[in-house]
């Protein structure tokens, strides 16, 4: 095998083990018995609520903003600009990733794009639902959209949704 075939191999294998990560969580969440439900309804609910919030400050300004940027964060081409970390997909953790399955189906993820430096989620634009969002993405804002912000109104909301995340047991989920 060649330096080439080698460095092709790893690419696939860093871009396979995200996506099988992503599955054991959709695997988990579909195994969940009927008191696990309930309590992850109740948390998710409260996850959601928040990051709706968020969306509602923010929306405004990034319609206006995010449509025309060279940039885009949810491209890993300028890496110290970018919220897409190429793994894990969509920014999800486990617990992340059941607080925003809760009740929804989400969207497929376009694997193709990992191999462009681009998240699964994004064509033109996020394909989540507005209140699907991993902590990681709703968290970020460059500074061009931060200066048009009330950032002290989401950080507050932020800090809720991470108050949520943190208290959230996944052993409850096991019951
Ligand atoms: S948040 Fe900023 S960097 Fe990201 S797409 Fe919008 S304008 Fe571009
Ligand atoms: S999940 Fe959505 S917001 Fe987050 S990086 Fe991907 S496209 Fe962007």
């Amino acid at each position: 095998m060649n330096m080439t075939e080698g460095l092709e191999d790893k690419i696939l294998s860093d871009f396979k083990r995200p996506q099988k990560e992503f599955e054991l969580y959709e695997k988990f969440y579909l195994g969940l018995g009927e008191n696990a439900k309930i309590y992850l309804k109740c948390e998710s609910k409260k996850y959601k609520k928040i990051v709706l919030a968020i969306q509602e400050v923010i929306q405004p300004s990034v319609r206006m903003n995010c449509i025309r940027c060279e940039i885009h964060c949810c491209k890993l081409y300028v890496p110290e600009l970018s919220i897409y970390i190429a793994k894990p997909v969509g920014c999800f953790d486990l617990i992340n990733y059941l607080l925003v399955r809760c009740d929804t189906v989400l969207p497929d993820p376009c694997y193709e794009n990992m191999e462009k430096n681009v998240c699964p989620f994004y064509v033109n634009g996020c394909t989540l639902p507005v209140d699907c969002r991993s902590y990681l993405c709703i968290q970020y804002f460059c500074d061009k959209i931060k200066k048009e912000l009330d950032m002290q109104l989401i950080s507050k909301y932020l800090e809720k949704a991470k108050f949520v995340l943190n208290h959230f047991s996944v052993q409850e989920c096991m019951i």
